[in-house]
């Protein structure tokens, strides 16, 4: 069911604490967590608590935990100090774009110059 957690979901596994992960952020409905394969100095992800399989579906359940995950990735920002030379948050969203764990996350990205378009 929607928003359950999933037993196969990595992420949901680090939400619940049986997977390891270096948290840098928690509230009440997200976890901030450092990529382990890090594409930036700052690469952090944001994920919410419940298990949604990508950021639309996210949004158009549970909007305010989407916009939570939008609020977090500002302090990380800030936190990270990467503010004044900017940032970047990606939701990459199927696996065409990207996306390998079906969990919806978004990633902080900084600390780097960063080229567009995107690759
Ligand atoms: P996606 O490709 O947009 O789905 O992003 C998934 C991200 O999760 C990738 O950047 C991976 O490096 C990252 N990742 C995979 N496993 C772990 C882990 O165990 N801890 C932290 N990050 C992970």
């Amino acid at each position: 069911m929607a928003g359950e957690p999933q037993p196969d979901c990595l992420f949901c596994k680090i939400v619940s604490g049986d997977v390891p992960a270096t948290i840098v952020r928690e509230t009440e409905t997200t976890v901030a967590f450092r990529d382990i394969n890090p594409q930036a100095p700052t690469h952090i992800l944001v994920i919410p608590r419940v298990h949604h399989r990508d950021a639309a579906t996210l949004a158009a359940v549970e909007p305010q935990i989407a916009a939570d995950i939008l609020r977090e990735a500002g302090h990380i920002a800030a936190d990270e100090k990467i503010t004044d030379t900017g940032y970047r948050v990606v939701f990459n969203t199927g696996a065409g774009a990207g996306q390998t764990v079906f969990h919806a996350h978004a990633h902080v990205l900084g600390g780097r110059g960063m080229q567009w378009p995107p690759g």
